[in-house]
């Protein structure tokens, strides 16, 4: 069956390819690496950045459409060499609408020491309800990284997780929370990183990381 395009998967691509340019606006990215991907909503239809293309010439017409299997549905270019790996994530958390991929310095310096990032400042218990996890060292080519992201991520309320070695995968409702937790992980990892330079960071207890997720994720905005 051919696919038809709708203004749903048209607006979807426009979204994903902007929000690229976010990526590179907050430094989270070098040459082609990272990528950000969607999913139409209510649909099985994934749009993702293509392969190997610099991010100055990313258009919406280039983004590539596929199903949950990784099948180019329609785009004239190969999907993200990481399309697999966000694939995995659809499938298996329906309630994700956007992942992201970077190889962030800081946060992917935590990665390289296979160390979680502890909860340590108040705007890490808003957005990631605890400390940002470690997942498993995976290679490319396999589900082995999707497997590994959505067993660290499932039942955890952090939205980011480091992959050992790697660098940081983000989930979000739509690609833009997703965006939005991977400048965060980069700007928690940097302080983080910094305080650990001069002594031992200390940690919030339990109860207060708890109070603060819930007035930041229920009360705070308008
Ligand atoms: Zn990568």
């Amino acid at each position: 069956m051919k696919f038809e395009t709708t203004e749903a998967v048209e607006a979807m691509r426009a979204e994903v390819c902007a929000l690229h340019a976010e990526l590179l606006r907050w430094g989270l990215v070098t040459w082609t690496s990272g990528n950000v991907s969607g999913r139409v909503p209510g649909t099985d239809y994934i749009v993702i950045k293509p392969s190997g293309i610099s991010y100055d010439d990313l258009t919406p017409e280039l983004m590539v459409v596929t199903d949950l299997e990784g099948n180019v549905l329609d785009g004239d270019l190969k999907p993200s060499s990481d399309a697999e790996s966000h694939n995995h994530v659809y499938q298996l958390m329906p309630e994700v609408g956007g992942v992201v991929h970077t190889h962030s310095p800081y946060a992917t310096a935590w990665a390289a020491r296979a160390e979680p990032i502890p909860c340590v400042l108040t705007a890490m218990a808003d957005e990631f309800g605890g400390e940002i996890p470690l997942g498993p060292f995976a290679l490319i080519g396999s589900d082995a990284i999707g497997r590994g992201i959505v067993d660290t991520l499932k039942g955890h309320r952090s939205p980011a997780v480091i992959m050992q070695n790697h660098g940081v995968f983000t989930i979000g409702k739509n690609p833009k929370a997703a965006v939005k937790a991977a400048v965060m992980t980069e700007d928690v990892a940097r302080t983080v990183h910094i305080s650990r330079q001069l002594g031992e960071p200390v940690p919030i207890a339990q109860e207060n990381i708890d109070k603060l997720y819930d007035r930041y994720q229920n009360v705070y905005g308008q």
